[in-house]
């Protein structure tokens, strides 16, 4: 048997996204009103009724673990999915290259992602090795345009602290503090954060990547900011509890980090982007051949929730009928449906009027020679709201594997 968990990042909408109709209702979607028609609907509240997810603790949810217990922050899945080697007690960050201006008492921010830099990042991360911190080790890696990550190693540190993005553009840049007043871990990993700040800037406010991003009218790339502090948590992974190997397709690397700290391996082919852009036609076809050599795949797509954010209705009605052309055409013709379960959900909504995540439960949709169909015909939240699968909230993973007749006992 073999099983492929697909996840459209912010899938869910609310009826102001298009005339009454969530942009996954308003998309024409035939291959996976197929799927429907085949399989079992419903709907899941990806960590709780009324709780906003982020994605990560979504996605640690939906992958069934218990999101409260185990989520320490974001940095260490940024970190583990750029490729970094993360140990426990390390500090992770994720990080971003961004554009201040230097004022009367300190540093003020002009643009959270330095204009969305798209060249250049590699010789300005090189340039930061020259920063020296006292007792500590750190690495800084570049990912795709304003994104990186960054990890501190060193005796006793801990991630108990405040970040240095102020999150608004005008405001100044707070210094990083402990949360814990007279802890001596975390006061070094503030007081390292802060180095990193000010070295950065004096470090790259000239460099020649950044003159010529001025002439050019850009913002410069000038200082790397600091957010999502977190250590390594500690995560049975699925081949622990399941018994069985997987893979993770995803192009951002956070969703690729959480699949590695669940113990998948991540896989890579080129044209996957993690936006809007991604080509799932490659998506679909890597995910196929990894099936012959993995028990499970976990393939996450990012461009519904970007263009949820962008408030961009049309764009995103039209990646979800992209997904079920270009991705769902070549799963339906590619998988061997008499041995294979497949779930399809989102992590959250993200409703084109509000631009960020909320609360509201996702639909999910489950096929498979074991799965009980229903009798929904469609896919989307109204149409789900009546399928047999009801409403429940995270452990997708769980419910799909189970289907394969993988899932331990509880009990005897
Ligand atoms: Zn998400
Ligand atoms: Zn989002």
């Amino acid at each position: 048997m073999k099983a492929i968990l697909v996840i459209a990042d912010g899938m869910g909408g609310r009826p102001s996204d298009i005339d009454g109709k969530t942009c996954l209702e308003a998309a024409r979607t035939p291959n996976l009103d197929t799927l429907a028609g085949r399989g079992a609907t419903g709907l899941v509240d990806p960590i709780g009724p009324g709780i906003r997810p982020g994605s990560d603790t979504a996605h640690l949810s939906l992958l069934g673990y218990d999101p409260y217990k185990v989520y320490t922050g974001r940095g260490v899945f940024e970190c583990l999915g750029i490729g970094m080697d993360v140990h426990h007690g390390d500090v992770c960050f994720r990080a971003n290259f961004a554009t201040v201006e230097k004022v009367d008492g300190g540093l003020r921010l002009l643009d959270r992602r330095a204009g969305r830099i798209a060249s250049g990042q590699d010789e300005l991360a090189a340039a930061l090795t020259d920063i020296q911190l006292e007792g500590i080790r750190f690495e800084f890696r570049a990912s795709t345009q304003h994104r990186g990550a960054l990890l501190l190693r060193g005796d006793d540190l801990s991630a108990r602290i405040t970040e240095n993005d102020p999150h608004k553009v005008g405001a100044m840049l707070p210094d990083s503090v402990p949360i814990d007043a007279g802890d001596a871990g975390s006061a070094l990993v503030a007081a390292a954060v802060n180095d990193i700040a000010r070295a950065s800037f004096a470090l790259l406010n000239d460099h020649p990547i950044n003159s010529k991003r001025r002439q050019e009218g850009k913002h410069p790339a000038n200082i790397i900011l600091l957010r999502g502090a977190s250590t390594l948590p500690h995560l049975p992974s699925v081949k622990e509890t399941f018994g069985v190997r997987g893979a993770v397709i995803a192009g951002g690397a956070l969703y690729r980090g959480v699949g590695l700290a669940c113990g998948m391996d991540a896989l890579y082919a080129p044209g996957i982007t993690g936006g809007l852009d991604t080509d799932l036609g490659v998506k679909a076809r890597t995910a196929i051949d990894a099936l012959d050599r993995y028990d499970y795949v976990f393939v996450h797509i990012k461009g519904t929730d970007n263009a949820g954010h962008d408030k961009d209705a049309v764009a995103k009605r039209e990646f979800i009928e992209r997904i079920d052309r270009e991705f769902f055409g070549p799963i339906m013709e590619g998988l061997d449906w008499k041995s294979t379960h497949l779930a399809f959900t989102g992590d959250h909504t993200t409703p084109i009027d509000y631009g960020d995540h909320t609360a509201e439960p996702v639909p999910v949709l489950f096929v498979g020679p074991n799965v009980r169909s229903d009798t929904t015909t469609s896919f989307g939240e109204r149409e789900a709201a009546t399928g047999g699968l009801c409403r429940f909230s995270g452990s997708i993973l769980p419910m799909l594997l189970n289907y394969n007749n993988w899932a331990p006992k509880f009990g005897s």
